[in-house]
């Protein structure tokens, strides 16, 4: 095993055990620098975290293929790793300004579908800029939809979505850094209000970008992510007066399913400290 390798591999699981609960569903913030105060082993520079830094050919080693057509969200059998870090190394907010959200990420009950982006309060013809170093992989407009919108993919494995402009200012397999004007704000597709509906996606997986950017600070919330698939095995530190039951059940588990997994009797007794697989 390299040593590259390694240090992700020790920083992936030290942050699991650390945090003893990793929920699966949502990418994870990694703490550098307060919250870690163990010595070793340490998060590995965000640089040697991407594999590569090919503008080129942005993020290769996630992406099989570079396709202009290739839908946002659907990259069928696209097999992501466990554990993904980003690195928002470089970054740069795509508004000038601090900015409202108008619409946060998640589900909207109202109309029955994901919004899988944040909206951002801009005004006509405001600059939207590139948030990070990356490629235009989509110049297109949908009318229905988002509008003027453009998909960038950037060395660090994330794909970044710009919807409802007024204007595109880059074409498509255009090399672009970050901060480069991309774009105007605008209200076009299916938008009330002008703003910017921005996503970023790991592979076609809608991440909260309000994980990541936070408009209103304008600044960036951490330095690197660790994106956990819903496969990836999630652990848990055993604390004072833990019984599997308890630990079972606020994990949406089962004792069963607990003592197959870390090949224990319902009645072993746990140690404080101890780490058991959850999932
Ligand atoms: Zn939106």
């Amino acid at each position: 095993m390299s040593y590259r390798l390694h240090a992700i591999l020790s920083a992936a699981l030290f942050t699991l055990l650390s945090f003893g609960k990793v929920s699966a569903l949502e990418p994870m913030p990694v703490f550098s620098s307060a919250v870690m105060a163990m010595p070793a082993p340490t998060m590995p520079d965000p640089i040697s975290i991407s594999p590569s830094y090919d503008l080129e050919n942005p993020a290769s080693y996630l992406y099989p293929e570079w396709d202009n057509e290739q839908s946002i969200s659907n990259y069928g059998d696209l097999k992501l790793p466990d554990t993904v870090f980003i690195s928002m190394e470089g970054y740069r907010m795509p508004t000038d300004d601090s900015a409202r959200i108008t619409d946060a990420f998640g589900y909207r009950p109202r109309r029955g579908r994901m919004h899988n982006g944040l909206d951002v309060k801009v005004q006509i013809g405001d600059t939207i800029r590139a948030a990070f170093d990356g490629k235009v992989r989509v110049a297109d407009y949908q009318r229905k939809g988002y509008g003027h919108y453009l998909v960038l993919r950037h060395p660090n494995g994330l794909e970044t979505v710009y919807g409802h402009m007024s204007k595109k200012l880059v074409e498509e397999n255009q090399v672009v850094h970050a901060g480069d004007p991309i774009g105007l704000g605008g209200n076009t597709g299916r938008s009330t209000g002008s703003h910017l509906h921005f996503e970023t996606r790991l592979a076609g997986h809608a991440i909260n970008p309000a994980l990541m950017f936070d408009f209103p600070n304008y600044s960036a919330v951490t330095d690197c992510y660790m994106y956990v698939s819903k496969t990836a095995p999630t652990y848990y530190k055993v604390k004072k007066g833990d019984t599997l039951g308890a630990i079972a059940s606020r994990n949406q588990t089962s004792v069963s399913s607990l003592c197959k997994l870390n090949n224990m009797k319902s009645t072993s007794i746990l140690r404080e400290g101890q780490t058991i697989r959850v999932k």
